[in-house]
């Protein structure tokens, strides 16, 4: 199955992805990973990329879909997890046509609900293991007091440049003007569900789930 996790900044998609990667055997496509990637490997790409997402705005809507296109002729037995893409009605057409080149469907779309106040302060407690990507949270999920990374032990731990309240507030900017449209859009299509992303991690676990297996 195909899913799309869509939500604001901070809501929880990429935690939330982890989570079915493991325990569904899914493929999480991460439009901003890749981004990360590209701007850690030192690419053309990643330097054209840097400034842009450091401000919080978006990159423009043919590097992402390049980027999912290259990824989806992979084959998995779980389905994909899109996460942070689409984020404009641009890419959710773009990924429409390329499902279906691939005759892959869409199974839903799971929006997460957040309020505004919540996201300043979990995204400016936010850290993440320079290692294999695990999300800490000062307050929902501290780091691990033995200093060691729960996931794979690695004790380097990294901030990222984007989740300071400047960067977060055009973030907000972006998904407000240009992200939030395609949750009428997917509503529209009958493929809307919502789960309330406030909960305890393992509740929005259980929200995800029951969506899933209905
Ligand atoms: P978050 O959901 O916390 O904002 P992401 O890791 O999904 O973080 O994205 C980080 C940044 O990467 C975005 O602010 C944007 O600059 C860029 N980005 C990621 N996905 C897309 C996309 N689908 N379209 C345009 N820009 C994107
Ligand atoms: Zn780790």
């Amino acid at each position: 199955m195909n899913i799309i996790l869509l939500g604001p900044p901070g809501s929880g998609k990429g935690t939330q992805a982890r989570h079915l990667v493991e325990t569904r055997n899914m493929v999480q496509l991460s439009t901003g990973d890749m981004l990360r990637d590209a701007k850690s490997s030192g690419s053309e790409l990643g330097k054209k990329v840097a400034a842009v997402m450091a401000r919080g705005d978006l990159v423009t809507d043919d590097i992402v879909i390049g980027l999912i296109g290259e990824r989806l002729s992979q084959t998995t037995a779980g389905g994909f997890i899109f996460d942070g893409f689409p984020r404009t009605l641009a890419q959710a057409d773009a990924l429409d046509n390329l499902l279906k080149s691939q005759s892959h469907d869409l199974d839903a779309v799971i929006e997460m609900r957040v309020d505004d106040d919540a996201l300043v302060s979990r995204i400016t407690a936010r850290s993440t293991c320079a290692k294999c990507g695990e999300v800490y949270n000062d307050i929902t999920k501290p780091l691990p007091v033995d200093g060691k990374c729960v996931n794979c032990a690695s004790d380097e731990f990294t901030r990222r440049a984007d989740d300071n309240e400047d960067s977060l507030r055009q973030r907000l900017m972006e998904y407000y003007k240009k992200t939030s449209p395609i949750i009428g859009y997917y509503y529209a299509k009958g493929l809307l569900d919502q789960v309330d992303g406030l909960g305890a991690i393992y509740e929005v676990q259980w929200a995800i789930s029951e969506v899933l297996d209905k």
